[in-house]
């Protein structure tokens, strides 16, 4: 077996199995093997029941005193029993587990491990896990990988996998040369992955962290370096001239253009009618404006008698987009004659868009990444804008070259990137800041609260909504998964109809759904035909509806800061007071103090860089930052000096061997080839 072999290779994985993997996109070994734990659980040793915190999560050791009881609420079936260890008395409640009356004998010794409830004096653990102490206490104090799961497939099954994966596939051939590991202080990648799912002890777990996460970031940056060479100083052939369009456009819009906005739609045009291609990243916070700058570049383009096209990272994106262009050609008749391309549209309704891209019928092409991977031809493509996400700006000059075309290309972002990472990852593409917001934004009103704040919350949506206004709530799973305290989508929406009025329309929205369902969803959410929409972070970039005002978060400890932004900055986008509802449901310290910087401040630059200072470089479990940018374990800002290591370590083997044609150069040059053969690696969410 190898990394490419199939997982339905591996004992006990059938088809049913194989199918769960599936849906966390695991087909092959390599797949299985980098899908590494989310987090570790660390089994202490038990607490005595008199020092069991309220809220701690701890295990307990103790003689089941009294008799079980048992009751139905509902549909439920409650089994209780009481455990005593001589300081005090822990309750047990299990639901529907009645198997477990046959199991637990009063007078027998158990280990529980469990969330304390405390009510009134007594103290509670609901649905703990049991444990013989022998069995415990083997576990005790060592890293036990916690996977990302979906039902039906439990951590152990994941565990057994992986480990039967590490033992049986043949490790992959080392890829940097002896000098460069140890410079680098780098152990073999077979070790990393190893000590990544088991992990021997803390200091073990963080060298096979920074091994793998070297590894991705390494042909990350071989690809940007590979990308900015075939940018650099490249002629301009699509020089353009300004037309009176963008002008008019100018004076027709609602608003005039912020400063900030002014300057880089300035620098825009001096870079597409300069003697160079233009090689451009706008920055720029949630709300502050980039789409504008976007549909004038483009406008400028087609106005020129070129094409231009504009890429969104997911198909609600784009359709959304395309409307607002519709709009514009509607209510101010501007030049464009837009068409969609996204994959969910029917083979015929591709095949029309095709035509009219190669025919140069349609002047402004909006879609996902397949603009530029599908079978489209270009009549005349000359610039190509992506909307928040970086990664497309790794491949797209390669892609669009090896179409014959270099176009002009504009790589729009809210992800806050500090400068000394900037220099890394854009070299000297250049950077414009829109690093103002448009005025007469009332900023948004934020609170973190706990879940006992939730009826209050239901009742604040109804009263929003009542006043014609519409609402997010973001749960982090689809449905209900290993963790049951997430909350999940499916399960959302039916509360929510439950306590909200009847006459308010709930829906939801989710990464599994089809495409075309989700761009029916957000269509009628945009149309107000929907009030409240639950759903995953599917919606957290680009979404534009103004007419929302509420966005609710549960959950919130389990989104990273510049995640949980994003999301912030999908209200506050029209002349209605907006407000934001992060429920902390996990109030420790820690994370009352990270989501107190969301609280505190709506600015995207300076909470990326408080954040930063909480959590340190090099964190272990941290949640992930955003969407954009991301790799499965590396972290561009905590993993930074990484990063810089990856960078230079780069830098000096090219100055070296500029093809990397020595033959100890010779498994690192396959292995860059190899993954970016892979680097498709576009999030389609
Ligand atoms: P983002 O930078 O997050 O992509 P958008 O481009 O979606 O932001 O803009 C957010 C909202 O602000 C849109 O409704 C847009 O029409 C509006 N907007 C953009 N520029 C200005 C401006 N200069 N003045 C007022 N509103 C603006
Ligand atoms: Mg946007």
């Amino acid at each position: 077996m190898d990394v490419n072999s199939s997982i339905l290779e591996l004992k006990g994985v059938g088809e049913k199995t194989g199918k769960l993997f599936a849906k966390l996109d695991i087909r092959t070994l390599n797949d299985l093997l980098c899908h590494v734990p989310r987090d570790y659980e660390i089994y202490e040793d038990p607490v005595s029941i008199a020092q069991a915190q309220d809220k701690a999560l701890c295990a307990v050791c103790g003689t089941l005193t009294g008799k079980l009881g048992e009751r139905r609420a509902g549909s439920l079936h409650i089994l209780t029993a009481a455990l005593s260890d001589g300081t005090g008395v822990m309750q047990l409640h299990f639901f529907n587990m009645p198997y477990l009356k046959k199991v637990l004998k009063p007078g027998e010794n158990y280990l529980f491990r469990g969330t304390v409830k405390s009510r009134g004096n007594a103290k509670i653990m609901e649905q703990p896990r049991m444990f013989r102490p022998e069995e415990y206490h083997r576990q005790t104090n060592r890293l036990l990988p916690r996977y990302s799961l979906t039902k039906g497939l439990t951590n152990q099954a994941v565990q057994k996998a992986v480990k039967q994966a590490l033992e049986q596939c043949q490790a992959p051939e080392e890829c940097y040369d002896g000098e460069t590991l140890d410079s680098c202080g780098l152990m073999s990648r077979q070790e990393a992955l190893y000590a990544v799912h088991f992990p021997p002890d803390r200091e073990t777990l963080i060298r096979a962290r920074k091994r793998l996460v070297f590894d991705e970031f390494f042909p990350f940056l071989y690809l940007l370096r590979r990308n900015r060479q075939l940018g650099e100083g490249l002629k301009n052939d699509y020089p353009m001239l300004e037309t009176a369009d963008t002008v008019r456009f100018l004076e027709q819009l609602p608003f005039p253009l912020t400063k900030a906005q002014q300057k880089v739609w300035q620098e825009i045009r001096e870079d597409m009618s300069g003697p160079n291609c233009m090689n451009r990243l706008i920055q720029g916070d949630v709300g502050s404006g980039k789409t504008i700058l976007a549909v004038l570049a483009l406008l400028m383009t087609a106005a020129n008698g070129f094409q231009g096209a504009l890429m969104a990272p997911t198909e609600v994106l784009a359709m959304q987009h395309f409307e607002t262009v519709r709009g514009y050609v509607k209510q101010y008749g501007v030049c464009f004659r837009p068409v969609l391309l996204t994959g969910s549209m029917t083979a015929r309704e591709k095949r029309e868009a095709y035509r009219q891209i190669e025919t140069g019928e349609a002047n402004l092409i909006i879609g996902t990444h397949a603009l530029i991977q599908d079978k489209a031809v270009y009549h005349s493509l000359a610039l190509v804008v992506t909307d928040e996400q970086h990664r497309f700006g790794v491949r797209q000059r390669e892609t669009l070259a090896g179409k014959g075309c270099n176009p002009h290309i504009l790589v729009m972002s809210a992800t806050p990137i500090p400068r000394t990472l900037a220099i890394i990852l854009y070299g000297d593409l250049h950077v414009s800041l829109v690093n103002e917001l448009p005025q007469g934004r009332i900023p948004i009103k934020n609170c973190v609260v706990n879940d006992s704040y939730r009826p209050a919350a239901y009742q604040f949506i109804a009263a929003q909504v009542a006043q014609g206004r519409q609402a997010y709530v973001i749960c982090p799973q689809v449905e209900e998964g290993e963790n049951q305290d997430l909350e999940n989508v499916t399960d959302y929406v039916g509360k929510l109809r439950a306590v909200l009025p009847p006459q308010v329309q709930v829906a939801s929205l989710h990464g599994r759904m089809r495409p075309a369902d989700k761009n029916r969803i957000m269509e009628e959410f945009a149309a107000h035909s929907i009030d409240v929409l639950v759903s995953t972070t599917v919606i957290e970039v680009g979404i534009n509806v103004p007419n929302a005002t509420v966005m609710m978060v549960e959950n919130a400890e389990r989104f990273g800061l510049a995640q949980l932004h994003q999301l912030r900055g999908r209200v506050g986008r029209g002349k209605h007071q907006s407000y934001c509802i992060f429920v902390n449901t996990k109030e420790t310290e820690e994370t009352s103090k990270r989501l107190n910087i969301l609280n505190g401040s709506n600015d995207g630059f300076q909470i990326a860089s408080e954040d930063l200072k909480l959590r340190g470089p090099g964190e272990l479990f941290g949640v992930r930052q955003s969407g954009e940018l991301a790799f499965r374990m590396g972290d561009i800002y905590t993993d930074a000096d990484v990063l810089k290591l990856a960078a230079d370590t780069l830098e000096h083997l090219l100055q070296q061997d500029p093809e990397l044609s020595e033959s100890r150069h010779l498994p690192l040059r396959r292995y860059l080839e190899q993954s970016v053969r892979d680097t498709v690696d576009f999030r389609s969410i």
